[in-house]
């Protein structure tokens, strides 16, 4: 039972190659009809010019290359090259947009981006002149009256009062959002009023009398004649607690045993005791410190480290003891 069933099946199985060969031949009989068939083909150039070929080819770049038509980089086609002519038997080029030239060019320099990203860095970048007004802060002068005046309180005589300026710059937007702004110019509107202090500073006056020949410069201004010689200009030096500075075995401790600060400590000749408040440009600090190579109105301000000590440099500067 088994063998005659096998036999059965084998002839079954000749049956059905036979009819696929048969079926596989007169498909391919079919096949090449439909390729060898003419195809009328409308071509329309990117200048609006249409042609009209034959060919027996589908395939868009094949038809192009068949007529000569070269198509360069900013122009794109449809159906695109690697495609087959549709229904309608037409390829169209045309020029690509300003943008697609641009993403196009992108893409081919392999720079990984969404379509949403590249159209917005070609987004406007609109440019605005802009004008702000700023403050401009005022300054606190203090005005010594040496002629012997019996308050030693210091005194506002006039208060300060901040001016205003008018600053024009250039603002650059992309997409509402500010990317540069540059300052194109400035004018001032109002002048600050500066605020005058009135200091008595008698001892000051009585103290650099004394040392008038190491004064490098005084402050001699013929209007502030009263001032001269209270407001001494000081060669202003700086210091750390380095070697460099202090020598081997530096301890930070200052000669008056206090610890060495930075924005406090100076150190001076003995001109000046301990505990002297010293107004250096406007700034206070406590005589502290000595040094040997400080002599007369020459000031080492004490500072953290040897690099702003440096930087400081040697500075010419307005210094008044203060009460
Ligand atoms: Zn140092």
């Amino acid at each position: 039972m088994r063998r005659r069933t096998r036999a059965k099946k084998n002839f079954l199985l000749i049956k059905l190659s036979l009819t696929m060969i048969i079926l596989l031949s007169l498909s391919r009989v079919g096949v090449m009809a439909v390729t060898s068939k003419v195809n009328t083909v409308n071509i329309t150039l990117s200048n609006g010019y249409t042609l009209t070929v034959f060919t027996n080819k589908t395939n868009v770049a094949e038809i192009l290359k068949d007529n000569n038509i070269l198509v360069s980089d900013d122009e794109k086609v449809i159906p695109s090259e690697n495609e087959n002519i549709t229904d309608d038997n037409t390829i169209k080029i045309s020029n690509k947009s300003k943008q697609e030239v641009e993403v196009a060019k992108v893409s081919e320099s392999g720079v990984e981006s969404n379509l949403e990203d590249l159209l917005s860095a070609y987004s406007t970048i609109t440019e605005k002149i802009v004008t702000e007004k700023e403050d401009i802060p005022y300054k606190t002068v203090k005005k010594d009256v040496s002629d012997g005046a019996s308050s030693t309180k210091n005194v506002v005589i006039q208060k300060g009062k901040n001016g205003i300026k008018e600053v024009t710059y250039k603002v650059k937007y992309q997409n509402d959002t500010e990317i540069e702004k540059n300052k194109v110019s400035e004018k001032v509107v109002k002048k600050p009023t500066d605020k005058i202090v009135q200091v008595n500073s008698d001892v000051v006056t009585s103290r650099s009398s004394t040392t008038t020949r190491d004064t490098v410069s005084t402050n001699n201004s013929s209007s502030k004649s009263s001032d001269s010689g209270s407001v001494v200009i000081c060669k202003v030096t700086a210091y750390c607690s380095c070697p460099l500075c202090c020598g081997k075995g530096a301890t930070g401790r200052t000669a008056s045993g206090t610890r060495a600060t930075a924005g406090r400590t100076v150190a001076t000749s003995s001109k000046y005791s301990f505990g002297t408040k010293l107004l250096i440009n406007g700034k206070e600090y406590i005589v502290e410190d000595r040094g040997g190579a400080i002599q007369g109105n020459r000031i080492d301000i004490y500072m953290n480290s040897h690099s702003s000590a440096l930087a400081f440099g040697v500075k010419y500067l307005p210094v008044q003891v203060e009460k």
